[in-house]
């Protein structure tokens, strides 16, 4: 079957459901969006488990309280979102060694100390190479080596960079951040957005602006339209798509081009990392680990950098939950996706017996969320270089004649988080909506090269 509309946006998450939005208000109805999963949302996806509603991907609301609001902490505040404030910084001063002991505060005061000045070292000597007037000033940073070294190597480098440098996300909104606890998820915010273009009275979706479990798998495209296939052979023909898929997806082969994209865009694709952030929750029949304040987050040292390094007990979200959380990424996420959860949960039960001692209870759950292996995420979030060579970001997020890219990644200012995602479609929307006037009005700018 053939669809004619004038857009087509591909995915429904925060980014390609804000870029709808915005096209919809602004007159543009026949807008379809193909969804290929079997729910809205994307990275912000929720889950029963324990008897609770868990977060598998964005969990909290960075950068409030600040001079400027955040969009979606406004979101949050229309829809009464049940949050908990979160202070990471007390992880610290709760690491435990191989033998469950805590090191002594003013040890890893100092340990913490020597990281930042050695992190901040780093980054000159990565500037001196952006800068031959500084290579001289530079000094070669330290390597981490022992456990604790270690474990705080990868608590500022994983989670914290925000005390090297500053991270547009708090200087522009705020340095809070909240813990988004609240039974109806964090998509909640999503419906809440897009309550009044996607849903009917009743609640119920508009399906035909909004198709789930449409897998788009080929874009063709010319001066004329774009034509989108399925993987269930369904054609739409648009005269624009927005594509807000990952940039997983991209550098994987799920979509295919014709005619193919120029060099100059595969080769942005190519160049921007992709981070595996992972969630491991497990449920336990009764609490053993410290609840009093500033004991939410610890951090096990191992001389294995990121191995069960960093952990959250849920009490403060859901009191009596019995549930813990630890934190993986990047090569330890894809090792765990890769392995059994029974294999993840023996692992996770040997660091806590030497953090805790042999007595506690076995854990009588588990949920591993798998961001890597999930063909329509490909990992958790971008992460361009510190020091981001702007060119980079312009060629992933220009536009290719009637193609035009949104989501996370496109995001210059705060990519990698719900805010990056939902600003961008505003941003994408507001410069297809450009371009569609001056289509109108004769040539449209993107139209030209072609
Ligand atoms: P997505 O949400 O990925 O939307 C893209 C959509 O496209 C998806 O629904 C996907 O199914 C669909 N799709 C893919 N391929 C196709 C195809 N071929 N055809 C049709 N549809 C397709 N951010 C924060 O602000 N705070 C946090 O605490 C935080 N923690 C995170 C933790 C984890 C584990 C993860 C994974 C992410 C986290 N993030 C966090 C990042 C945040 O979730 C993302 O930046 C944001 O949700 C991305 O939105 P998006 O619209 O760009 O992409």
């Amino acid at each position: 079957t053939t669809t004619r509309c004038s857009v087509v946006v591909v995915g429904a998450g925060f980014s390609g459901l804000s870029a709808a939005k915005l096209l919809a208000e602004n007159g543009v109805e026949d807008v379809v969006i193909l969804e290929a999963a079997d729910r809205i949302g994307g990275r912000v996806r929720k889950e029963e488990f324990g008897g609770v509603s868990v977060e598998l991907g964005a969990g909290w609301i960075s950068g409030v309280g600040g001079k400027q609001s955040n969009p979606v902490w406004e979101l949050a505040c229309q829809s009464n979102l049940r949050t908990c404030f979160s202070d990471y910084s007390n992880a610290r001063y709760n690491i435990y060694d191989d033998s469950g002991k805590i090191f002594p505060s003013r040890i890893a005061a100092d340990s913490y100390k020597k990281a930042v000045e050695s992190a901040i070292r780093k980054l000159r000597h990565e500037e001196s190479n952006h800068d031959a007037d500084l290579s001289v000033l530079a000094e070669t940073p330290s390597v981490p080596k022992t456990p604790i070294e270690l474990a705080i190597d990868f608590i500022l480098h994983d989670f914290e960079m925000a005390e090297v440098e500053p991270i547009s996300t708090y200087v522009d909104f705020g340095e809070r951040e909240f813990l988004v606890v609240d039974e109806r998820g964090y998509e909640c915010l999503l419906y809440k957005m897009a309550e009044n273009f996607l849903f009917t009275s009743e609640g119920k979706i508009l399906e035909s602006r909004l198709k789930l479990n449409k897998v788009v798998r080929e874009l063709q495209h010319s001066r004329n339209g774009v034509s989108v296939k399925t993987e269930d052979g369904c054609i739409y023909e648009a005269n624009y798509v927005i594509l807000s898929v990952s940039i997983g997806v991209l550098q994987s082969d799920l979509i295919s081009f014709n005619p193919p994209l120029p060099k100059w865009k595969t080769e942005a694709i190519a160049n921007c990392e992709i981070m595996v952030y992972t969630k491991v929750f497990l449920k336990f029949p009764r609490k053993f680990w410290p609840c009093g304040p500033e004991k939410e987050f610890f951090i096990y040292a191992n001389e294995r950098r990121g191995y069960y390094t960093f952990w959250q007990h849920m009490e403060n979200a859901y009191p009596g939950s019995n549930i813990l959380v630890v934190t993986l990424t990047n090569g330890e996420s894809k090792r765990v996706e890769a392995q059994s959860d029974q294999q993840t949960m023996k692992e996770a039960m040997e660091v806590l017996r030497k953090m805790f001692g042999p007595d506690i209870p076995d854990a009588i759950d588990i949920l591993v969320p798998r961001w890597w292996n999930n063909r329509f995420q490909r990992g958790s979030y971008s992460n361009y270089p510190i020091y981001i060579n702007h060119p980079l970001i312009d060629d992933i997020k220009a536009p290719l004649g009637r193609i035009y890219f949104t989501g996370e990644h496109t995001n210059e200012k705060f990519n990698g988080y719900v805010h990056g995602a939902y600003l961008s479609g505003i941003e994408t929307s507001k410069a297809l909506l450009e371009e569609m006037r001056t289509e109108k009005e004769g040539i449209g700018e993107n139209q030209a090269f072609l």
